[in-house]
Parts: C-alpha cells; structure tokens; sequence
C-alpha cells in the first residue's frame, strides 16, 4: 500500500470549518495523518470531518476560538490525550477585520483582528511546544499573507497582523531548532473562498463571476487560486520531505509579488 506523505502524523489545524483551512485538513488526512479539525462553527466543523471520513481518513472536531488562552490550553490538552501526540500545528485561523483607515480605526477594532490573527497564533504555538519538546520535534506552518509582505490602500491591522506571523515564524524558528521543531510560514495570493467573495462585497463588486475577474486580473498568471493551492504548500512544510526547511517564507500567489 501507497505510504501518505504524513502518514502516522496528528496534526492541529486550526480554523479548519471553511476555506483554505478546510482543504489543509482535508488533504492532510488523505496524506495518512489524524487530523483535529478545530474552529468555532460546530456544523461546519462536523461536516469538514464528515466529508474527510467519507474519503476513509481520521479526523475529529474541537470548537476552539483561537483568542481564548485557556480555550487553547484545555483543548491542545484533549487533543494530545486522544492522538497520543502532535505532530503538526497549522495556524490558520484569521479575519480581515473592518476595512477603515488608520485614523478612522477604533481599539477595539485593532484588538479585533490582533486577537486572533497575532494572539492566536502565539497562544497556539505556546501551548503546542511542550507536546512537540515530549515526543523530539514537530513542524508548525503558519498562514500569513502576501499582505504580510506588501501593502495595500486598506486594511491596516491585517497587514499589521500578517506582518507579525512573519516575523513571529523566523523567531520561533530560530527558539526551537535544536528542539527539531520546524516554524515556517505561508503566503498566500488571491484565494477563492468566502474571506475573498466577502473582501469583493466590501468592494461593491456583488457578484461572483465579476469577483474572480478583478481578483485574476491581478494576478500574473491571470487567475485566483483555489485553497488546495495552498493545502499543498502546507502539506510539503508539514511533512518530513521539508526537514531542512524553517523559518522559510512560501508564497502562492500566481506571481503578485514577483511584480
Ligand atoms: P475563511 O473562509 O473566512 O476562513 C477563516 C477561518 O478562520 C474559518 O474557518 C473560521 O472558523 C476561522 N476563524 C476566524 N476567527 C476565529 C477564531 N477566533 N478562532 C478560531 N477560528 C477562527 O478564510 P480563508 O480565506 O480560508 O482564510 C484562511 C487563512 O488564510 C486566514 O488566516 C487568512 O488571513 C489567510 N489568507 C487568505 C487569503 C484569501 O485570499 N482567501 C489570502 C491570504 C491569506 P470559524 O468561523 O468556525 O471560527
């Protein structure tokens, strides 16, 4: 039988009830690992770990608010008891927050996004360490954007936000090299899910074939991405065919930064 390509491997990904979160765990599961689909939306969830049953995979589902410390605590806990182990941390789970500039933005707002965008990925990475240190490594990938390399007209804190992961990834990679733990980091272009079709709504642009077509025409290869593109850049940083790699940065995004 065809060995998967994280076989035997428990791996977390975290706001796996939609979009790219959803196909990382997906194929993370056909590729032989046991995957804890986590998230806040239950009947997502369920069905995220129903369809990857169907396809003859493990998976389970924990709701988790990613900006809940203790949340964190309590479920990487229930988690580790039922895998034995962990393997893999995806930091998935963001929001764009309000689109307002600078001087128009609220605390609150800011706090909004930081709270799971930056704190979410700290709090999860902090609360995974110790179980990585037991078992002598794990691989952590974490979802940034390539709005955490360049900027844009709009959005302040989620490029505040994604900028940080970017920076959080390098450090923690530089913390737990000799632990053989691997952080490394993700960046995503234009990808058709429901964050992208709501980024179009706030645009006034309200339907979705016209929504594809001003997202490609800003793509080089003149086209938006689907999550798998993603899933697969995930699935080779989480696997052990990328044991030399960390603190790296991986972009797919059809080309927009290379301009
Ligand atoms: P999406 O379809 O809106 O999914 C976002 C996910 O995050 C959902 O599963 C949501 O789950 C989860 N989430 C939000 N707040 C959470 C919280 N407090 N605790 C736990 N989970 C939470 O968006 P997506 O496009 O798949 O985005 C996934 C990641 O890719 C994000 O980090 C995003 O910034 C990044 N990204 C996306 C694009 C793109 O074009 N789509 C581009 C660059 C980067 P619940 O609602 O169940 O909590």
């Amino acid at each position: 039988m065809k060995m998967g390509r994280v076989e035997g491997k428990a791996a977390i990904v975290t706001g796996a009830t939609s979009g790219i979160g959803r196909a990382i765990a997906e194929l993370l599961a056909k590729e032989g690992a046991k995957v804890a689909v986590t998230g806040r939306n239950v009947e997502r969830g369920m069905e995220v770990v129903e369809s990857i049953r169907k396809a003859g995979g493990t998976a389970k589902f924990w709701k988790l608010d990613v900006s809940s410390e203790e949340e964190v605590e309590r479920v990487f806990a229930e988690i580790a008891r039922e895998f034995g182990k962990i393997d893999i941390l995806v930091n998935n789970a963001g929001v764009t927050g309000v689109d307002k500039p600078t001087h128009e933005l609220t605390e609150e707002e800011w706090d909004q996004v930081m709270n799971v965008n930056v704190k979410g990925v700290f709090f999860c990475t902090k609360h995974v360490i110790p179980y990585m240190k037991k078992t002598g490594g794990g691989s952590i990938v974490n979802i940034s954007s390539i709005y955490g390399i360049v900027g844009s007209p709009g959005i302040p804190p989620y490029h505040a936000s994604k900028g940080a992961i970017r920076l959080m990834t390098k450090t923690d990679a530089l913390i737990y090299a000799k632990d053989n733990i691997r952080v490394n980091s993700v960046y995503p272009g234009s990808i058709w899910t429901p964050m992208l079709k709501k980024a179009c709504r706030k645009m006034g642009i309200l339907d979705e074939e016209g929504c594809r077509k001003a997202f490609a025409r800003m793509n080089p290869v003149g086209w938006v991405g689907e999550p798998i593109d993603v899933a697969y850049a995930v699935l080779y940083l989480a696997s052990d065919e990328s044991m030399f790699v960390t603190g790296t940065e991986l972009v797919v995004d059809g080309g927009y930064t290379a301009m």
